[in-house]
């Protein structure tokens, strides 16, 4: 399989080329020259697999540069129930007839974040080693990727992570998930000031392209094609878990920030899985349900991007969205172009042609949006009436989940984080502290490493060129 870009850009190139690689060349985002088509006697083949044999039949569709045997190797080490704690790695938790929750959040930082970048830190670990090459991931983070990413990076070889994060503004779990790591390749620099200036600083350093090349700095974040289709997995798993034969359709309803998690429900459903309706639910910040009921896509200034109680939902952009543009345009790129790199630079929003938005019922597409009130409602309304406690972003998800069920088809609402992250809301909603596994209990109580630096680009640059 090769891969192009949404912009144009049509040098085929492979996976192992693509993967530790952000933006393609000319601004745009990598996709397959084609969706690899997957038919029933497929599908009947697959039903009944484990999730690590799953990820391999739909992993090779999509990557032909690492032999078979090394593939199969790196997923059942990174998709077993050592690292996610579950042999099922994916859970379904019925709520009622019709409806159900599949559990993203099993892995080590208890979201589904999780279930891409474990893989990512196998597969990076195997191509530097491959090529003889060593990566230094830079990032910011106010919670959830950044943790994510340490759990996936920590002790693998030629891969170190420097994570910049808000000094004493993450809740105690976080500071605790994340500095309590004691690897030698994990740096968490706690930054004097707010995240944006972490965000600031990261930036600083990326643009200065002889630093960036001389300590080889990257990073991994949602745009990712790798991070993208390991989620594509859990789609085909969720649809087995619920169904008898495949025949039947399932929708999915998934909680949305960046467009990653649901672009690979895109991906799925262009593949042939029988999905009905991809559910998108937003919170407040409300970017990609404005784009689903009017066709007006429109960036948000700082200033009018709410900090919500399901933060990590809380865009002003969605770094993925171009990648279903570039399909709902039949692939146009010099559209597609038009529509990222000049309207929304310029302009700051772009509006599609009603004969071009008209496609988008086609793809199956359907939105809502989900308020803090809306958040306390669903969480109580679902633990009074189902006895599960859910998190604050899959109640957003659920709470849009609900405005379409359609009689005679399962929804399977993507339960995202669970609700020990969101302990203020939860003791809002429910006034009970949340459940916690066991595996996590104490955890504020481990000894913490990391350094404190003030909110300096060189004090950054320093660090990193010291540790290097
Ligand atoms: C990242 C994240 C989301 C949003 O996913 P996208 O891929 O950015 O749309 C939702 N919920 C949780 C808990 C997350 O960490």
């Amino acid at each position: 399989m090769k891969y192009i870009s949404t912009r144009g850009d049509r040098t085929p190139r492979g996976f192992s080329e693509i993967l530790l690689e952000g933006l393609a060349p000319d601004g745009g985002l990598y996709l397959p020259v084609e969706y690899p088509q997957v038919d029933a006697a497929t599908l009947a083949r697959w039903r009944g697999l484990s999730y690590a044999e799953l990820a391999f039949e739909v992993l090779s569709l999509y990557i032909d540069d690492i032999p078979a045997a090394d593939l199969r190797d790196i997923l059942q080490r990174t998709y077993n129930r050592t690292v996610f704690g579950t042999d099922a790695i994916v859970p379904l938790k019925p709520l009622e007839p019709g409806l159900c929750l599949e559990a993203l959040s099993n892995g080590p930082t208890l979201a589904f974040k999780d279930m891409a970048m474990q893989l990512l830190g196998n597969l990076f670990e195997y191509e530097l080693a491959r090529r003889g090459e060593q990566l230094n991931i830079l990032g910011a983070t106010s919670g959830d990727t950044g943790s994510a990413a340490e759990y996936a990076m920590r002790g693998k070889q030629g891969v170190r992570v420097f994570m910049l994060s808000p000094y004493g503004r993450m809740s105690p779990f976080q500071q605790a998930q994340m500095y309590s790591l004691q690897d030698e390749n994990i740096h968490n620099l706690a930054v004097q000031g707010v995240f944006d200036d972490c965000q600031d600083i990261v930036k600083a350093v990326s643009n200065d392209l002889e630093f960036k090349r001389r300590y080889r700095i990257g990073t991994v974040n949602s745009i990712n094609w790798a991070r993208l289709v390991a989620q594509v997995v859990y789609y085909f798993a969720g649809y087995f878990q619920a169904t008898k034969s495949n025949d039947e359709q399932v929708s999915f309803a998934v909680p949305s920030g960046n467009f990653g998690n649901i672009c690979a429900g895109h991906v799925a459903r262009m593949m042939g899985l029988p999905i009905r309706r991809l559910v998108l639910a937003t919170n407040e910040n409300d970017v990609l349900d404005e784009f689903f009921r009017t066709g007006v896509y429109r960036v948000r200034k700082s200033a009018e991007t709410h900090e919500t109680s399901s933060p990590s939902m809380d865009i002003s952009k969605a770094s993925n969205f171009e990648r279903f543009v570039f399909d709902l345009l039949g692939r146009d790129a010099a559209r597609t172009r038009q529509l990222f790199a000049e309207d929304v630079e310029q302009r700051g929003s772009f509006q599609l042609q009603p004969q071009e938005f008209a496609r988008v019922a086609d793809y199956g597409f359907v939105s809502g949006k989900s308020t803090h009130a809306d958040r306390l409602a669903t969480i109580r309304d679902t633990w009074e009436r189902c006895g599960t406690m859910i998190d604050t972003h899959t109640a957003d998800g659920l709470k849009v989940a609900r405005q379409w069920l359609e009689p005679g088809v399962t929804t399977l609402v993507l339960e995202t984080a669970l609700p020990v992250k969101f302990a203020a809301t939860i003791r809002e909603a429910l006034g009970r502290e949340p459940e916690r596994p066991a595996a996590l209990q104490g955890i504020e109580d481990l000894p913490k490493r990391f350094t404190v630096v003030p909110p300096s680009v060189q004090a950054v640059k320093d660090y990193i060129a010291q540790n290097c």
